[in-house]
């Protein structure tokens, strides 16, 4: 059996006998089997838009053709007597503990939130109440923040391609689409994940792992630079390693590691509101055109220098997807954005973002727990504007003019919109650089300015960053790794993901 790899431009809405017909065409062959390795869409000339598809033929009829093989993890087993607790269950924490429950520890993983079906119906009767569960919202409980997300599985990181890859075929494995292992921008959609967790979470337990939910974890007990405990709403867990996984929105537990004596520095951050547009205007600013066959809905990236001080960008962007109350904790006010696999919802939505260094724009020294402090008083201050969970919004053309939205418009925000002058809620040097922004990105998009801003959107990535050496162990700590967005070295599912199975496989290469 031979292989050869083939580079194929084909028509958006194309189906798998077009492209096994041009697969035969170019090489002559009449059987054959194929995979797709690689799947991007062009859509730089919206005249001639097309997906770019790389795929590797195989056939009885082909000579060999040298087709480099790939790096994968390699995670050793052996039976290690040593006990493992791993606290938070999203994608650094999961996967930090997949790995090393796979190389034969005892690993233990505790979660303050619940279950992902308890969980949707917790969120489900915040939406439709305004109660605000703390075990049950878009931040905490099983899967973590990703749970309940487009999904997006980007990272810009290059050196993390042998951690991705074990990280999409572990999603494959419990449920995933097979293509988000060859798109060039693979995403999930909640509808999936709130499957796929679930199934790793059994996958985990089959092998030997344990899972506690509605276990919070308070503090640590240290000696002589060695975690000898961590302290929980549940009682006290003895073990040799332990892995923090809080994500960046657990205020609560940065402050008990740094009483434990772990070390956090403020890092430059980027907060701003979610922008929120039609799909369809999207579309068309993007194809030319409402709608192409064989592709769901259009995104954008877009970047400005802003006011010459802070850069501003999009983020996050969920296409077909709806805004939503993303707070971790209750009278906090923050927004984020979700989508299901199928893309389909009315509005197009992204985080548009200034960048920040709290301490230069202060112009003051900042410590880890202050740079917490201002998060959370900004946080805060939305909620207090309108004493609950309604998102205070305005248009992208009354914030560039600072005016008050009149009239009635439509928004896929669960909770209720309500008008605001959100130039005055931010800090005024970010109202500067998002308004130079937004101008820019009118510019680029048709019709921008006709869209929303809403709320706050404060959890781009952590304010602060742990000190840790290059094994993610934390500096002065024999046996502490704090991994994922909350270390502050990471930010998004992949690379979280990836920076939790980097540490676990050091403790496992080590011991
Ligand atoms: C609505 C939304 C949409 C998003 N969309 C995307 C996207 O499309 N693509 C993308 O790449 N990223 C997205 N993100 C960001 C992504 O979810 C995070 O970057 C990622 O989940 C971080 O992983 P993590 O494991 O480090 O932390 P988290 O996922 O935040 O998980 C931390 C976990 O730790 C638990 N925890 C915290 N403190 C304690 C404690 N003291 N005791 C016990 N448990 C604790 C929490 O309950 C939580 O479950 C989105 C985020 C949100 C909120």
């Amino acid at each position: 059996m031979g292989v050869k790899q083939l580079s194929l431009k084909l028509p958006t809405g194309y189906d798998e006998h077009l492209l096994r017909t041009r697969i035969a065409k170019k090489t002559g062959l009449t059987v054959f089997s194929y995979s797709i390795e690689h799947k991007s869409l062009d859509a730089r000339n919206k005249r001639n838009i097309y997906w770019e598809i790389r795929v590797m033929v195989s056939s009885a009829s082909l000579k060999d053709d040298l087709i480099a093989t790939k790096p994968s993890l390699s995670i050793s087993y052996k039976k290690r007597n040593e006990e493992v607790v791993v606290v938070g269950s999203g994608p650094a924490g999961f996967f930090a503990a997949f790995v090393l429950q796979k190389a034969g520890f005892n690993t233990t993983i505790i979660e303050r939130g619940t279950a992902v079906k308890i969980r949707t119906e917790g969120i489900r009767q915040f939406e439709a109440t305004g109660i605000f569960n703390p075990m049950s919202n878009y931040a905490f409980g099983e899967g973590g923040a990703g749970t309940f997300s487009d999904g997006k599985l980007t990272s810009r990181s290059k050196r993390i391609s042998v951690e991705k890859a074990f990280i999409l075929a572990s999603y494959v494995k419990a449920g995933a689409p097979p293509e988000i292992e060859y798109m060039t921008h693979p995403h999930l959609g909640t509808d999936n994940l709130k499957i796929i967790v679930e199934n790793l979470r059994r996958q985990f337990e089959a092998i030997g792992g344990t899972y506690l939910f509605e276990t919070t974890m308070t503090g640590l007990q240290v000696k002589k630079g060695r975690v000898v405990a961590i302290e929980t709403s549940k009682g006290d867990f003895e073990a040799n390693y332990f892995f923090v996984a809080p994500g960046h929105s657990a205020y609560d537990t940065y402050r008990a590691l740094i009483n434990a004596g772990v070390g956090f520095h403020a890092k430059n951050f980027a907060i701003g509101s979610r922008m929120e547009h039609p799909q369809e205007l999207i579309n068309v600013a993007q194809w030319g055109r409402k709608s192409l066959p064989g592709v769901k809905a259009a995104e954008y990236r877009l970047t400005s220098k802003g006011d010459g001080n802070h850069q501003v960008y999009s983020f996050c962007m969920c296409p077909g997807g709806v805004v939503v109350p993303a707070t971790a904790v209750k009278e906090a006010n923050i927004v984020n954005g979700m989508s299901r696999y199928r893309r389909d919802e009315q509005f197009a939505n992204a985080a548009c973002v200034a960048t920040i260094n709290l301490g230069k724009m202060l112009n003051k020294d900042i410590s880890a727990l202050e740079a917490l402090d201002w998060m959370e008083q900004i946080e805060k201050r939305f909620y207090d504007f309108s004493n609950q969970y309604k998102a205070p919004y305005c248009s992208i053309k009354d914030f560039i003019n600072r005016k008050i939205t009149s009239g009635n418009t439509a928004s896929s925000y669960p909770m209720g919109i309500v008008q605001a002058p959100l130039w005055e809620m931010l800090p005024g040097d970010i109202e500067n650089a998002l308004r130079a922004g937004l101008k820019d990105f009118n510019r680029k998009i048709n019709g921008f300015e006709t869209g929303n801003l809403l709320g706050l959107e404060s959890k781009t990535s952590a304010p602060i960053q742990v000190d840790r050496d290059e094994n993610g162990c934390c500096t002065g700590f024999e046996n502490l790794y704090v991994i994922g967005e909350g270390s502050g070295y990471a930010g998004g599912i992949i690379s979280s993901a990836a920076d939790g199975v980097k540490a676990a496989m050091k403790v496992v290469e080590q011991d």
